[in-house]
């Protein structure tokens, strides 16, 4: 896999495709066909083990704007993310909603859902978070 992305032993891998042979261009809406297939691994919320989800996407070139671009993704996760908005929205809630610390959320998701939030980056998404509301 093209994803340096350290799984941890006893990893349960979902995959998902994504990729179409036509899209939309984000800047101009021109529908563009498909050039080359993408990979990203995302580490998912997990019910029995530590789950990661294999995303296969598509790339594509818009005649009009000379540019290619990505199908987007981002009701699975942020841009340039490693967890999916599934994990971040959980981990996030279990600090806004249960008031729990930082560190107390990230030992929650790893004990719960076997997923490691470094609390850094729980910082980071809560405070996203504050700007939005
Ligand atoms: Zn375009």
């Amino acid at each position: 896999m093209p994803n340096n992305t350290i799984v941890p032993r006893g990893t349960k891998i979902r995959k998902i495709n994504l990729s179409r042979k036509t899209a939309p261009c984000p800047r101009c809406g021109t529908v563009s066909k498909r050039h080359s297939i993408g990979h990203r691994r995302l580490r998912e919320v997990g019910i029995s083990a530590p789950t990661m989800l294999e995303v296969t996407y598509s790339k594509h070139y818009c005649v009009s704007c000379r540019k290619h671009f990505s199908l987007p993704m981002d009701h699975l996760a942020q841009p340039s993310g490693r967890f999916t908005n599934r994990v971040r929205r959980t981990a996030v809630d279990l600090v806004v909603k249960q008031e729990m610390t930082l560190e107390k959320a990230t030992q929650r998701m790893r004990q719960k859902y076997h997923v490691h939030v470094p609390p850094t980056t729980l910082h980071d998404w809560v405070v996203a978070e504050m700007k939005i509301d």
